[in-house]
């Protein structure tokens, strides 16, 4: 008679994570208690984001606002800028409505229902705070996380199906104490054995243990959902410049790329007639079609921008809307990547 499969065993996992843990710049040491504010930062900045680009933000916000309250002292223009490459920018503006929502209660919520109601803390935010800076009894369920229990229970039906299944079975595993350990332990199996491809089930705590490695082809889970193309937007941008200045304007708080300093520019729209873009331009000038398009993908669609380019001779017009920044201190402005790309495919040297 065979026996039956054997289970995963957390403990084995909490063993692996004693000797293998990643050093993480906001991660408390081996026995030290974590910093809910560095714990909370950190979530969000990785929302959507790798851990190597996150890093350098991660250590330029925590020298300049050290803690909450002084996160939420900053001006929200300077946190946008600080933010300024890392994309997403929502998650910056919550960031700082949730920091001043935290200042004005005074502490950080260690219920994950409190937690919940933040500004820009999702379900899984909440459960990664509540886990690994109180050691509540959940299992945050990130990316990675889901990748290794699909892979373990071999789950049919693509991850974002089966969030339910996904967190009912992350939360079965959980041994009963050392929550923040054991969240932070099936994340770094996931970032770095049970990878989405080649993963080393030799080298894992679950090996021998594990549905889809037993099925011989463990890449094959999370099952992948059907492919469909994004959606492709069009615009302009405009880049005028006068006497080593150029305008620049600050986009409407809400919507894409909110509050974020911009080259002015249409609305990116699915039906732009590029024909029509010069109607859109802030000023009558000279203006000069580039060979070429900028080319850059949102979370929901991808946008092809024509660019038009002029100059014109000084004293600088004053236009409604907008200012000149000499070009000496366009790196200040915090342009988002997209107008980063502007900046270089006009000849302005940032990229
Ligand atoms: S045994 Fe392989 S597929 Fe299963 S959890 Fe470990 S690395 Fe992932």
């Amino acid at each position: 008679m065979r026996s039956a499969p054997a289970k995963p065993d957390p403990l084995a996992l909490l063993r692996w994570y004693d000797r293998r843990r990643r050093a993480l710049p906001w991660r408390a040491r081996a026995g030290e208690t974590a910093d809910p504010y560095a714990v909370w930062l950190s979530e969000i900045m990785l929302q959507q984001t790798t851990v190597e680009a996150v890093k350098p933000y991660f250590a330029a916000f925590l020298a300049r606002w050290p803690d909450v309250a002084a996160l939420a002292a900053a001006p929200q223009e300077e946190v946008m800028k600080a933010w300024a490459g890392l994309g997403y920018y929502a998650r910056a503006r919550n960031l700082h409505a949730c920091a001043r929502a935290i200042a004005a209660r005074g502490a950080f919520p260690r219920e994950q229902r409190e937690l919940l109601a933040l500004p820009g803390v999702g379900p899984y935010t909440a459960a990664a705070i509540a886990a690994i800076a109180y050691d509540a009894p959940v299992v945050a369920v990130d990316g990675n996380v889901e990748r290794v229990v699909a892979r373990l229970f071999a789950i049919e039906r693509p991850a974002r199906e089966a969030k339910a299944e996904l967190r009912e079975q992350a939360q079965s595993l959980f041994p009963g104490r050392r929550a923040g350990d054991f969240t932070q332990a099936l994340m770094d199996l996931g970032a770095t054995v049970c990878t989405p491809r080649g993963p080393r089930c030799g080298d894992c705590p679950f090996h021998g243990a594990c549905a889809a490695e037993r099925s011989g082809d463990a890449e094959a889970f999370p099952v992948k959902p059907p492919k469909t193309q994004k959606p492709e937007r069009r615009g302009a941008a405009f880049v005028l410049l006068s006497d080593g200045a150029a305008l620049i304007r600050t986009r409407p708080p809400r919507g894409l790329l909110g509050g974020m300093a911009e080259f002015p520019s249409t609305p990116f729209r699915a039906d732009f007639d590029p024909r029509k873009a010069r109607a859109h331009a802030p000023a009558a000038a000279p203006w000069r079609e580039l060979p070429g398009m900028v080319e850059h993908v949102f979370t929901h669609f991808s946008l092809r921008l024509t660019i038009f380019r002029a100059t014109l001779p000084p004293p600088r017009p004053g236009i409604e809307n907008c200012r000149w920044t000499e070009l000496g201190r366009l790196e200040a402005e915090g342009l988002p990547t997209l107008m980063r790309k502007v900046a270089a495919h006009a000849g302005l040297g940032l990229e």
